[in-house]
């Protein structure tokens, strides 16, 4: 699964390190100043490195917490991002990640202590209002858990602010640190999720919508509150069917008190980002039926996108109130 291992000399000795090297015994690790000079390199090939992707061990200096774009939210006044891993095990070809770095090796930041105190005088600063923290924008939030420990480090410090909320963005079934712990109230597991037929063609790597849905049924049934993510909708030959074969079969497996939030989110990608997807990804479909340019961004028509859209919600609307809909569009 792991190329090979890099480790910047300035975090070589964070515990963190060390744990995780046990995990790869045998793979000794290649010691480098910045973590750049390797995921930054020129004439690097995406599509390839994804076959064999390397792992860099580096430390955050900045940026720890970031606000989210407007028109990205779950319906709390304040919404911010945070990344504590670039890249993903999966590889699902609307992916903005091919087009935003020129590496698909997966970075890991270890100092999670950085990202704590970030988190932390975010939420001093805005102590009396309502905050959401989203994880699982330049990585998916759980599908490296067994290696990181994210998810287990970062739970039990939201669980002593019961007043912000934090959203673990994932299409991963790896769901250990969940089951074994009672639910946290003010933690969103978000799953994406899109019709079976579609997701087989476009989701890559990731685990099948059937696992996706019985892990959700699972942690419901736990009492974990569920988010679920129809971002992007995809257009496409009997979309409409496929999309009430989809919500039929979410909804019958889920009860319907544990669901914090719905999202729905238009298939879209910045111009320039879009051309470098494309010219990776030159046999896709996806990139090749229906789009068009609009403004800043490649996405359907203006009438697909509404359609979609008002056709999802009066579906949805059979099974959930629409106080827990919101409309994503924004881009990272
Ligand atoms: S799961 Fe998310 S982050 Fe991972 S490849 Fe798919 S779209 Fe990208």
């Amino acid at each position: 699964m792991i190329n090979q291992i890099y480790i910047e000399n300035e975090i070589k000795n964070h515990p963190r390190v060390h744990d995780i090297l046990k995990k790869f015994k045998g793979k000794p690790p290649i010691y480098i100043d910045k973590y750049a000079s390797i995921f930054n390199r020129k004439n690097q090939n995406f599509r390839i490195q994804k076959k064999y992707p390397s792992l860099i061990l580096a430390q955050k200096k900045a940026g720890y917490v970031l606000k989210a774009p407007e028109d990205f939210g779950i319906g709390n006044s304040y919404n911010f991002y945070f990344s504590h891993m670039y890249n993903c095990l999966y590889d699902c070809e609307y992916c903005f990640l091919q087009g935003m770095y020129s590496s698909a090796d997966y970075i890991l930041f270890v100092n999670f202590e950085d990202f704590e105190e970030g988190i932390k005088d975010k939420i001093s600063f805005l102590k009396n209002e309502k905050v959401t923290f989203f994880s699982g924008y330049d990585c998916d939030s759980l599908a490296f858990e067994k290696i990181s420990g994210f998810v287990r480090y970062f739970l039990p410090i939201f669980k002593k602010f019961p007043n912000v909320d934090i959203e673990l963005r994932t299409k991963s079934i790896q769901m250990d640190p969940l089951i074994s712990m009672a639910p946290i109230s003010n933690c969103i597991v978000a799953f994406s999720l899109m019709p079976t037929e579609m997701a087989k063609k476009i989701d890559h790597k990731a685990p099948s919508i059937e696992k996706r849905i019985n892990m959700i049924s699972k942690l419901a049934s736990m009492g974990w509150k569920i988010g679920l993510r129809f971002d992007p909708l995809i257009y496409g030959e009997n979309w409409k069917n496929l999309y009430i074969n989809l919500f039929d079969n979410v909804f019958k497996n889920i009860d319907k008190k544990v669901i914090h939030s719905i999202t729905l989110g238009p298939l879209r990608f910045p111009k320039a980002m879009f051309k470098k997807i494309k010219s990776m990804n030159p046999r896709s479909k996806l990139l090749s039926d229906s789009l068009t340019l609009r403004g800043n961004k490649i996405s359907y028509s203006n009438d697909i996108e509404l359609e979609m859209q008002s056709f999802c919600i009066e579906l949805l609307k059979q099974y959930s109130p629409e106080t827990l809909f919101f409309s994503c569009k924004g881009n990272f």
